[in-house]
């Protein structure tokens, strides 16, 4: 357990990963917009902290502009990722659309398989945490046209089949088991990833889901994820106290904060944030979030 936690304390302060990414690839620092250290401090602004802004000034806009090519942020191998280009997704079936990712969040996974603890077996299309644009349609889609600002979840889900009606479109029939996007050896097929300048949703009226107008899309695109596993951890639970009081064990990776403003936002009376070993970034953050932190001594 010590040697456990201390790694995992070590994540605490290399939460920016995507910063680091996308400087180790050269490209120009629009994600420095994310962290907004100096703005004023309500939860919701927190998670943008965990996203990074896409580089748009450098990327595609439009199909129209791919040539049929596009770019994609792929894993090779623990510390090694790169731009290759691959073929742009086109609209299959008539309850298609293709997004555009706006903003990718870095979920904790991601960070593990970049450091060979987490996902093996390279190449795949990485990064699964978005919200986008929608830049094409289906003749079949209804809920949503291009233009429009959605998040889509991770995991790719029909809604209509036996698993999906009851709320199990972890393991949805119409697809192959634990299809995902950014995360090829969990299913053993290739959907893409949010790491890309485009992104192929089948199912698109019951996969995406609106932004609403006034949530820029770096704040929520870790709903695709992160945001709702936190959202379970702590939510349901509260809904049995009355103003109940909220320990958050940390290990400071993004669920754990995201776990915290939701449970402020849903009124806890107290809201505690503990670490073990020597406390990071992600404790600041915590105390910044309006969480009581408590740094806990490592047995070493
Ligand atoms: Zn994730
Ligand atoms: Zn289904």
């Amino acid at each position: 357990m010590p040697s456990f936690t201390l790694a995992v304390s070590r994540f605490c302060e290399r939460w920016r990963i995507w910063v680091v990414l996308l400087e180790l690839h050269g490209l120009p620092r629009s994600c420095s917009d994310v962290t907004r250290m100096g703005e004023p401090v309500s939860p919701s602004a927190h998670f943008d902290r965990l996203s990074v802004v896409w580089p748009r000034e450098n990327f595609l806009k439009t199909k129209s502009e791919s040539g049929g090519v596009m770019r994609q942020l792929t894993f090779i191998e623990p510390g090694k990722l790169e731009w290759w280009d691959v073929p742009a997704p086109k609209i299959v079936a008539g309850t298609d659309a293709i997004v555009r990712p706006l903003a990718v969040a870095r979920c904790d996974l991601d960070y593990s398989t970049i450091i060979g603890s987490g996902l093996q077996g390279g190449p795949f299309a990485f990064g699964h945490e978005t919200a986008g644009e929608v830049v094409e349609v289906g003749d079949q889609v209804t809920s949503v046209k291009v233009g429009d600002k959605v998040i889509v979840p991770f995991q790719i889900s029909c809604g209509t089949c036996d698993n999906c009606r009851q709320g199990w479109t972890n393991a949805c029939k119409s697809v192959t088991r634990g299809a995902v996007y950014g995360m090829k050896p969990i299913c053993g097929e290739e959907f893409g990833g949010a790491l890309s300048e485009f992104m192929h949703v089948p199912f698109a009226d019951h996969m995406l889901v609106p932004l609403p107008d006034d949530i820029r899309p770096e704040v929520l695109a870790g709903g695709s994820d992160n945001i709702a596993d936190a959202w379970r951890t702590v939510a349901p639970h509260m809904d049995k106290y009355e103003a109940p009081s909220v320990l958050v064990i940390g290990s400071g990776r993004g669920i754990g904060l995201y776990a915290l403003q939701i449970a402020l936002a849903r009124g806890a009376k107290r809201v505690v944030y503990a670490e073990i070993g020597k406390g990071g970034e992600a404790m600041r953050m915590a105390k910044e979030i309006g969480a009581e932190v408590q740094q806990v001594p490592s047995a070493s």
